[in-house]
């Protein structure tokens, strides 16, 4: 049976995507080669935090601000769909200037983002510890991003995955699509290994760091593993209640009583390891944040592959060529984040409402 739409990768970003399109009355297929939800949607830290990670003004920043404002409702109506609490917190950021030459880029940063009219506010050393008692004495003072929230991104992953089914998506899991079916200047399905041929008048390609390596692709995607390690630390009374971040090392709070220490920034390929050099730095980052942590017992580690692209922008979109032919890769630090917008855009472009004037800017036409 020929599909309406398959969507190359079961992720959040696939899963987002097809959960969108079939609500809107398609019919999807998701090509998942393993389990969805299972590689960088699982290492992340579900951080939602747009004004710790863009760096200035602009379609970036505006981008992230309008997933985030999403998400209250989507985390909302992802509980109604499928019973799963995608753990949607909203206590805010602490970003903490720890060193003299911390403050450098924390004033920077309240700069810009006051000038900007941000929600972004200046705290010192007394209030932080008061807020937050559990920092260290050596807080020299520090931001507060009180829209920056989080979300439980392992549970998402399965809350999208359950949605999608839910909306009628079917999911073809255990299947690796290994090149792009055309038929002229249209795409046309996929070829999986093994040889079956999976046809469908639209392609998504949402294979995060593995989307550019199908064949057949009318052009390069430069979509790149960026190798990410995490650790997770007992947290039992929990330390924290915001999402603290510091120029070295972040620790995400979580309600099972940890608190995640990331992340690395590596470019290992597609090797993923937890090594000790990665270990080792981030437990320093921890415990200069919070030196009770010294004790706290390590629970768990991981590692994972973020999608990062050259300029560190999703590829959001329709192919300027291909019809039929849509991306939504490319994530890097912020797919957690942008999933709900993703879903919407691309779901929006594959149901023939139009493309989204958001996504003109992170089109894959800008790498040439
Ligand atoms: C350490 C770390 C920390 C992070 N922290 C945050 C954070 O705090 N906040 C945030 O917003 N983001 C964060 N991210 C980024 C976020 O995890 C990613 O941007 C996001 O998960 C990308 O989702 P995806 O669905 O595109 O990719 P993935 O989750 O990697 O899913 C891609 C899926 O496609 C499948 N696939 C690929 N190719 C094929 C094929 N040819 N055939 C069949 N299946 C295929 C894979 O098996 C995989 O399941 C972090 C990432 C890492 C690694």
């Amino acid at each position: 049976m020929k599909a309406d739409v398959v969507v190359v990768g079961g992720g959040v970003i696939g899963c987002a995507v097809a959960r969108h399109a079939a609500r809107g009355g398609l019919h999807v297929v998701v090509v998942e080669r393993a389990t969805p939800g299972m590689e960088a949607s699982h290492a992340a830290a579900g951080m939602l935090s747009p004004l710790a990670e863009a760096e200035a003004p602009g379609p970036f920043l505006d981008l992230l601000l309008r997933a985030r404002a999403m998400y209250p409702a989507f985390a909302a109506a992802l509980a109604e769909e499928t019973g799963i609490d995608v753990g949607y917190g909203d206590a805010g950021t602490l970003y903490l200037a720890l060193r003299e030459e911390d403050e450098v880029e924390l004033e920077h940063r309240f700069a810009w983002q006051s000038a900007a009219g941000l929600a972004v506010e200046r705290l010192g050393a007394d209030a932080v510890r008061t807020l937050e008692p559990a920092v260290s004495p050596a807080t020299r003072w520090a931001l507060r991003f009180p829209g920056d929230h989080q979300a439980d991104n392992r549970a998402l992953g399965r809350a999208l995955w359950g949605a999608a089914a839910r909306a009628g998506v079917d999911f073809r899991l255990g299947a690796d699509a290994v090149a792009l079916l055309r038929e002229g200047d249209r795409a046309a399905g996929v070829l999986l290994a093994g040889g079956e041929r999976m046809e469908a008048g639209a392609v998504v390609l949402a294979g995060g760091s593995w989307a550019g390596r199908m064949e057949g692709l009318p052009r390069p995607l430069p979509v790149e593993p960026v190798h990410g390690q995490i650790l997770a630390l007992e947290s039992i009374p929990p330390l924290f209640r915001h999402v603290i971040d510091s120029p070295r090392c972040y620790l995400v709070p979580r309600s099972e009583g940890r608190v995640l220490a990331g992340a690395t920034v590596e470019h290992l390929g597609f090797r993923k390891a937890v090594t000790p050099r990665g270990l080792l730095g981030l437990l320093a980052g921890a415990v200069e944040i919070a030196p009770s942590l010294a004790d706290a017992a390590v629970v768990e580690t991981w590692a994972g592959l973020r999608p990062g692209t050259p300029d560190g922008f999703p590829v959001l979109g329709p192919d300027p060529h291909v019809a039929g032919l849509h991306y939504a890769t490319g994530h890097f630090r912020n797919g957690i984040l942008l999933a709900p917008l993703t879903g919407e855009v691309v779901g929006e472009a594959l149901l023939g409402r139009g493309v989204d004037g958001a996504v003109a800017e992170f089109g894959v036409g800008r790498f040439g």
